[in-house]
């Protein structure tokens, strides 16, 4: 059995919060593994020395991070923000806590508020980004629309036509990346109002290809599922986008008349989830980018990216929308072509009964 004050010891150095002890004059004399790791320093080197030998930059004046012993300022319990500079040479913003002890020592907590300064950095990139994908169709819409203000009796009626047709597909672009927008945003605020139901697949993926064929024109769609498959466990809406935009990236990023094939049937390894494969035979995804390709705005350069429209949201919505369901997503891809795997729940009678129930409360 572990006595407490090893347990103790074990919780402390494990932790995940940096923790220090100082003595009564502000030296350190205990680290824990947290703490080492964000002074970027072995634990032995920390010991005998104060908080602002290790670099840290207090926003106040705090006699003990400066390890100003003659500062009449000796507090029982204190607070304030600091910093310190990371082995990136970034600045990393702390809370500190310091709370004085029996024998006069104080134990500092660093609570860390990077993970705020990094979501701020994260925002900023998402909106250059985002600034950047809507000024380039409005800067063709603006200069195709100044064209035929200025000069559109000049031009025949074919021209006109020519550049109106332009102004109408940027139109259509901004409209898609705004309702792309919307639903990243909704996801990231989680307000997740799915209702789910028993989908019964055969049916579903039939509407799903009737939807898709005016753009499926030039391809062969093929649906394959074995017989008496159980319905999956799902929102009917979130579903139809989930299949809907895997189906027409494998329609756009596939060269025509080759073969799109909608499958499904059992998760091999686990047959309380049901699989089903949206498979092409398209340009396929180099090894190295799939990692990237549901992240936000991930477009691969390709032939076919350049000549295709698309925002770079769809399959990070789409992995969204899956995992929101207790859902897997997954893709391989080799050089003839690209199979996108997705893995959702069996709709069991005991999920159907679960929702009966908690419809009655
Ligand atoms: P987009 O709006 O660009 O289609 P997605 O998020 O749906 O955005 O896809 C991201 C990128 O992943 C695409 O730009 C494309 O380069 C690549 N991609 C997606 N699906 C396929 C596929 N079936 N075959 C090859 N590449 C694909």
């Amino acid at each position: 059995m572990m006595s407490n004050q090893n347990l103790y010891k074990d919780i402390y150095e494990n932790i995940t919060t940096p923790i220090i002890i100082c003595d009564s004059e502000f030296k350190i004399m205990l680290a824990n593994n947290a703490a080492s790791k964000l002074f970027n320093e072995k634990k032995e080197n920390l010991f005998g020395k104060t908080l602002s030998d290790l670099g840290l930059i207090p926003q106040e004046t705090c006699s003990i991070c400066k390890g100003n012993i003659y500062s009449k300022f000796l507090p029982e319990d204190y607070e304030h923000t600091a910093e310190i500079k990371n082995n990136n040479n970034e600045v990393i913003s702390v809370n500190v806590k310091h709370k004085l002890i029996e024998e006069n020592k104080y134990i500092c907590q660093f609570i860390l508020l990077n993970d705020c300064s990094k979501l701020n950095q994260a925002h900023i990139d998402f909106v250059s980004t985002v600034s950047h994908e809507l000024r380039t169709p409005l800067t063709s819409i603006k200069g195709f629309s100044d064209t035929l203000l200025t000069a559109g009796d000049r031009l025949d009626k074919e021209q006109q036509k020519r550049f109106i047709t332009i102004i109408k597909t940027q139109i259509d672009r901004l409209t898609r990346l705004v309702e792309d927008l919307l639903t990243v945003s909704r996801l990231e605020a989680k307000k997740d109002n799915s209702i789910y139901k028993a989908i019964d697949l055969n049916d579903f993926i039939d509407i799903i290809i009737q939807a898709i064929s005016p753009k499926a024109q030039e391809h062969d769609i093929y649906k394959s599922i074995i017989p008496n498959l159980p319905p999956v466990w799902a929102d009917s809406d979130k579903l139809e986008q989930i299949l809907t935009n895997l189906i027409d990236n494998a329609i756009k990023y596939s060269a025509k008349q080759t073969k799109v094939t909608i499958s499904a049937n059992y998760e091999p390894e686990n047959p309380d989830y049901i699989q089903i494969q949206i498979i092409d035979q398209g340009v396929g995804i180099k090894k190295e980018h799939l990692p990237k390709i549901f992240t936000k705005f991930s477009r691969l350069d390709s032939p076919l990216t350049r000549q295709v429209d698309g925002t770079g949201l769809g399959l990070y919505i789409t992995k969204s929308l899956v995992e929101s369901m207790n859902g897997i997503i997954n893709v391989e891809s080799d050089g003839n072509g690209s199979t996108f795997i997705v893995k959702l729940p069996v709709a069991t009678p005991e999920l159907q009964i679960s929702k009966k129930f908690s419809e009655k409360d």
